[in-house]
């Protein structure tokens, strides 16, 4: 890159490139991390994940600008000797690895709390035995249910934002009970947050934690029974698209009454690109990483993406779009929820000055556009093959 081109921190200096080694690559935030980093900088990624689908198309042909750049490992960190080596051999280590399906937390609550703890240990263990950095993905989860959620029905303080506003550094983790294994998810990244803390506070890992609040866009999750089992359940927005696209109900948990924010992917990884890029700015930092503005219930959420969908398909809405299921039902026993979920953005505004900027009417539209050109051709064939009898 010559001089005129030289990218700058915010505080004016030349960023030189730096190694980076990515585990949890091949995901969905991953994928997009990747590719930003191989169009609009020079940094080199070591990309360890055990699936590279999502990759792909930034690791083939030799020809591709970036080639050299980012190299694929798969490696399952549970148990693979390589790991320390990539992270030695890094300036930084972005740890986005983990189950984080909510289907997942309750119906498989070990492989949960050991994908977002006890896996992730060796990953801090080797960035602070060989002084790394570390940034970190949590989840907004671990704020747990608002404290509003407990106050009676009509109480006047469920509209005051000191009840359900989520601040990094003041609110309270406020999980359900242990048979309510919903929160296995949320318990283990806490702890995973706490040790990580702890390790900054007495060993002087220079860590970064970032809290994302529901990032969607293209590539999120897969559609069942086309690109991931057809009895697994994917995260709200491919769980909708896939009722979308094979024109039945979406369905509704619970009446769809919890409220959710959701941030444009490719809004949210600027963010994480100003943290890699700012470290002194983002050193010692938890981050919220959401969109305060995009609030809505699920059952809007389910209104709004029956439009959009109508909109880029072409094709008119069914009659019963959508149709209320019971969490028992849908997600089994020990399910609970988060009711409401707004990220305070003080930190992050002042720590990094950013902003994000995608409406959700316009996420909805180019993540629906996507999932029609990528999904709509193949469930057209799923449909149209005779079941064996
Ligand atoms: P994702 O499931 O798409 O990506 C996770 C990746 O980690 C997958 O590719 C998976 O194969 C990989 N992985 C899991 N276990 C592994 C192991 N043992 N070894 C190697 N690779 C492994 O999820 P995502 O949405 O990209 O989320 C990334 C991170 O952000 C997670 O830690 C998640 O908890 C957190 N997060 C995301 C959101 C969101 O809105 N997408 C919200 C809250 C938290
Ligand atoms: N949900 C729903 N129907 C579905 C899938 C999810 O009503 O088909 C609800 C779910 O109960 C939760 C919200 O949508 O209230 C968001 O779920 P998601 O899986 O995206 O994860 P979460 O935001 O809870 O981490």
């Amino acid at each position: 890159m010559s001089a005129s081109t030289a990218r700058v921190d915010l505080d004016g200096n030349i960023i030189k490139p730096i190694t980076i080694c990515m585990i949890g690559a091949g995901g969905f935030i991953g994928s997009h991390m990747c590719e930003k980093l191989m169009s609009e900088t020079e940094h080199k990624v070591f990309a360890v994940d055990v699936h590279d689908d999502k990759i792909k198309h930034l690791l083939e042909p030799d020809s591709l600008p970036w080639a050299g750049r980012i190299q694929f490992y798969r490696i399952n960190i549970k148990n693979d000797s390589r790991l320390e080596g990539l992270i030695k051999s890094s300036d930084l280590t972005l740890n986005l690895a983990a189950i984080c399906t909510p289907a997942d937390y309750n119906t498989r609550p070990l492989d949960t709390i050991y994908s977002n703890f006890i896996d992730g240990l060796p990953v801090v263990r080797y960035c602070s035995d060989n002084k790394k950095r570390l940034i970190h993905f949590s989840t907004c989860e671990i704020y747990g249910k608002t404290i509003g959620s407990y106050l009676p029905n009509d109480s006047p303080l469920r509209q005051d934002p000191a009840y359900y506003v989520l601040k990094e550094d003041t609110s309270p983790c406020i999980f359900g009970s242990v048979e309510k294994q919903r929160w296995s998810y949320a318990c283990a990244k806490q702890l995973m947050e706490r040790l990580i803390y702890a390790e900054g506070a007495e060993n002087g890992l220079k860590f970064t934690i970032v809290r994302p609040f529901n990032w969607i866009g293209p590539r999120m999750d897969f559609i069942p029974g086309i690109d991931g089992p057809s009895e697994a359940v994917p995260r709200v927005l491919a769980c909708f698209s896939n009722n979308l696209l094979r024109r039945e109900p979406l369905k509704l948990v619970d009446g769809g009454q919890s409220q959710r924010t959701f941030v444009y992917i490719k809004d949210a990884i600027e963010a994480v690109l100003l943290m890699i890029e700012n470290p002194a700015r983002a050193n010692g930092q938890i981050f919220n990483v959401g969109n305060p503005n995009n609030e809505v219930t699920v059952r809007q959420l389910a209104e709004m993406m029956t439009q959009v969908y109508s909109k880029v398909s072409g094709e008119d809405s069914i009659k019963t779009p959508t149709i209320d299921v019971s969490s028992k039902e849908f997600y089994g026993e020990g399910y609970d929820d988060s009711d409401k979920r707004i990220p305070d953005m003080t930190i992050i505004n002042k720590q990094l000055g950013w902003n994000p900027k995608t409406a959700i009417w316009d996420m909805l539209e180019s993540t629906l556009t996507y999932q029609y050109k990528t999904y709509a051709e193949a469930i057209k064939q799923t449909i149209a093959k005779p079941v064996a009898s």
